[in-house]
């Protein structure tokens, strides 16, 4: 609990902010993947309706802000949030009015003409170099559209952004219900988990996972890591690897982190067999390996059927799960029965009493594939940031907003 966010920061709630009336501005995480110009999975949308919801029912004249994708400063056709209004109307059945600019003076004449319960979203954030620069003038702008901030977007508050962290300095800022039960979600598992606690850490750099992979030992009684990342760990323990994913400078760190697992008795298990194919592509010959070891011609591209009971056994006697990063290469079918797997057992667990937490798209994806989210006790929008959160590091988006 000592190095979470909460205690050390006093963030004012949405519930506490009066708002009747007044032009109220919501950073939202409509980071959306778009098929064809439409919205494919809207589940970053429906995570924003509590907040939106609120806001309506509050009389409050909404403004919506977001990135989408990484335009690079620009405008650019492919990125833009149009469709994206659209698939809010729908799910929030409210007219949603969409401006195709975030700020200059027809953006905030739009916003000043909005009506008590109005909801209009900008155009993405991204398309000016001044968000991600943190540019105090684009924030200046940005800020004139409203009178209240809402920072409702827990999947870009660890980004120092003009949105994120300029906007605060200059309204008076709030959190929304969407990053405040992220916040209380992490804090009172990670605070005060029930045992045991299993942590399952997959995806494909350890590089991305070091700092999370040591705070979790501190905590977790099991890790279990599987992905592209177990096979840099596998090397550390002399282990053939054939042609698998490897990051040669992060052995030494990856030892690190099975030496703290032995000093904490942490039990931390590594897949003990794998799917091994000569190319990752569909419709390849799979073979499972005998053990650990991968043939010097092969690429390990999921965990291997003994892994996966073992892993099982470990999530079945859990209280607690956190689940961050696939097991395999899933979005390839035949590479993505060691996530199903996993998103399956935590399902199941659930069921039984165990709280369930996801974060990360990739796992997210996953369980949506499954139709398994519903079944989780939470599933963060924001990998990242829930990342950056266990590891105990301060959250620019929240610092700006705390008081
Ligand atoms: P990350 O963003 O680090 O969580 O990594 C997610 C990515 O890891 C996904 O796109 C997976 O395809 C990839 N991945 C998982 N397992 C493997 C593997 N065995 N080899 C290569 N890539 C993998």
């Amino acid at each position: 609990m000592e190095e979470t966010q909460k205690p050390a920061l006093k963030l004012k709630r949405l519930q506490e902010m009066p708002i009747q009336g007044k032009r109220v501005l919501v950073r939202v995480d409509f980071n959306v993947p778009l098929k064809s110009g439409a919205v494919s999975d809207d589940s970053r949308l429906r995570a924003a309706l509590p907040t939106l919801r609120y806001l309506i029912q509050a009389k409050a004249k909404i403004i919506l802000i977001s990135h989408l994708g990484r335009p690079k400063g620009k405008p650019e056709e492919k990125y833009s949030l149009k469709p994206v209004a659209k698939a809010l109307e729908k799910i929030l059945e409210t007219p949603v009015a969409f401006f195709p600019e975030c700020v200059g003076p027809e953006a905030t004449k739009a916003a000043l003409n909005l009506k008590e319960g109005e909801i209009l979203l900008m155009e993405n954030l991204r398309f000016h170099a001044g968000e991600e620069k943190n540019d105090s003038a684009f924030a200046q702008d940005l800020a004139s559209l409203g009178e209240v901030f809402v920072e409702d977007a827990f999947g870009a508050i660890h980004r120092a952004h003009a949105s994120t962290v300029g906007i605060p300095k200059i309204l008076p800022s709030c959190v929304g219900f969407l990053v405040q039960r992220e916040l209380e979600f992490l804090d009172r598992v990670i605070g005060n988990p029930a045992r045991p606690f299993v942590a399952i850490i997959g995806g494909a750099k350890v590089s991305d996972k070091l700092g999370v992979l040591n705070k979790l030992l501190d905590r977790v009684d099991t890790l279990l890591i599987g992905g592209g990342m177990a096979y840099t760990f596998l090397a550390a323990q002399g282990i053939s690897i054939g042609k698998s994913l490897l990051e040669k400078e992060k052995i030494a760190d990856a030892q690190a982190v099975i030496d703290k697992s032995y000093a904490k008795k942490v039990t931390c298990l590594l897949p003990a067999d794998h799917l091994a194919v000569s190319e990752i592509k569909p419709g390849v010959q799979v073979s499972v390996t005998q053990g650990m070891a991968i043939p010097e011609q092969l690429i390990g591209a999921d965990i291997g059927p003994h892994t996966i009971e073992i892993f099982l056994e470990e999530i079945e006697k859990a209280k607690t799960i956190f689940w961050n990063g696939p097991m395999g290469v899933f979005e390839i079918p035949e590479f993505s029965s060691g996530s199903r797997a996993i998103a399956e057992a935590m399902a199941k667990a659930g069921k039984n009493g165990a709280v369930t937490i996801v974060g990360g798209g990739d796992s997210l994806a996953v369980l949506s594939q499954g139709g398994l989210s519903e079944q989780m006790s939470h599933c963060s929008t924001g990998g990242g940031a829930s990342l950056e959160l266990l590891e105990g590091k301060t959250l620019p988006g929240l610092s700006a907003i705390s008081s």
